[in-house]
């Protein structure tokens, strides 16, 4: 029963999205509130969203099938945990990064929700610095 609670709980930033979401559509929360909850889900998808690891095996060919979490981090191996990121960061090997934030179904979805967090993350912010 604890299991499927914290099953549930993994997936409080899909939660925290559609309420910012439903936020600009409804315009019940505010663009401060609506940026707050766009950033936490932002994180989310970056650190824990439950997506395969799909970090390049040596080779780049395989891709690492272990469940990863959130679209930066890697599974559990200790190699891939921040590979992405580090690819990320220093700007290279394009083909590896986006073969790699965009690998699968589950992946390309995380990666687009975090893209469309950060968008209304910012749009937010600056409607409540401006508004
Ligand atoms: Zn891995």
């Amino acid at each position: 029963m604890a299991k499927k609670k914290n099953e549930l709980w993994r997936y409080w930033g899909i939660a925290a999205f559609i309420i910012a979401i439903a936020g600009w559509l409804t315009a019940d929360i505010g663009p401060v509130g609506i940026a707050v909850l766009s950033a936490f889900s932002f994180l989310w998808f970056l650190f824990q969203a439950p997506v395969p690891c799909g970090a390049l095996n040596r080779g780049d060919v395989e891709q690492c099938r272990n469940n990863g979490r959130g679209v930066l981090r890697g599974c559990h191996i200790r190699h891939h945990q921040w590979q992405k990121l580090k690819a990320l960061v220093l700007r290279r090997r394009w083909r590896q990064i986006s073969s790699e934030l965009f690998p699968n179904a589950t992946t390309a979805l995380a990666s687009m929700g975090a893209i469309l967090a950060l968008a209304s993350s910012v749009t937010g912010l600056v409607q409540s610095l401006t508004g």
